[in-house]
């Protein structure tokens, strides 16, 4: 493309999103506006925010090479503790994401996320409302275990979030799902109940991201696994929606 006329779009589209910015209404034709859905499901919003970071990871162009850009990470300390990085698993342009907060003890043994007890059951409950493991794609918001499984700090949270993000502009899911209390609170930069945070559906970077229990929770009260299947399921609905 010609180079001013790039230039001058670039400018309009900074323009639309400070006007976005600043909650004021914008208007666009409905062809621009379902071109500018389309783009926003394409997480130009993600994209937008690692413009500003100047580290190699961000010119990954797939999660093998973002993985190997990343997996001897040292930035925080976790990263003297961990045994394994556990990167991500799935199907790499998966159109549902779903991040729970950190590896526990058998993840940071075999690298990969939930794979556990509470991953067997998120496997089944996946299984169950029609979703394979493999179509999916699984992460969690740090990519080293906590000792002892404590919950981040805010500290490490700053530190590996770009990491997620970066997978998720490769990815590029119609969908999140936060699995637990406190991934959803850490995304989203809230301090509630998981009652309340299930009562919505939540924009992370413009993408929608639903919050649910956290599969470890229902091992603990199994009498939460019906309410589990059917947020699952309310979440199915709305991706159903979205693909219709
Ligand atoms: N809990 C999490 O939040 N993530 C895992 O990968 C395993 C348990």
């Amino acid at each position: 493309m010609d180079k001013e006329i790039k230039e001058l779009l670039d400018k309009i589209e900074d323009f639309l999103r400070y006007q976005e910015e600043l909650n004021l209404p914008i208007f666009i034709s409905e062809s621009i506006s379902k071109k500018s859905k389309a783009k926003k499901l394409n997480t130009e919003f993600i994209d937008y925010y690692l413009k500003n970071i100047e580290e190699e990871f961000v010119r990954a162009n797939s999660l093998v090479e973002l993985d190997n850009m990343i997996n001897q990470c040292q930035k925080c300390p976790l990263g003297k503790t961990r045994t394994k990085f556990v990167f991500g698993v799935g199907n790499p342009s998966a159109d549902i994401v779903f991040i729970g907060e950190a590896p526990g003890a058998d993840e940071d043994i075999q690298g990969e996320p939930f794979v556990g007890r509470a991953g067997k059951l998120l496997t089944e409950t996946l299984k169950k409302i029609g979703l394979q493991r493999e179509e999916v794609y699984i992460c969690n918001i740090l990519k080293c275990r906590p000792p002892n499984n404590r919950d981040p700090l805010p500290q490490e949270v700053e530190k590996c979030e770009p990491y997620l993000l970066k997978q998720l502009s490769l990815i590029k899911p119609k969908i999140i799902v936060a699995l637990g209390r406190i991934a959803g609170n850490t995304l989203l930069r809230k301090n509630e109940s998981l009652t309340n945070l299930r009562k919505n559906i939540y924009n992370y970077y413009d993408i929608p991201l639903f919050v649910t229990f956290h599969p470890a929770a229902i091992l603990r009260n199994m009498g939460w696994k019906i309410t589990f299947e059917e947020d699952l399921i309310k979440m199915k609905n709305y991706y159903d929606s979205l693909v219709r």
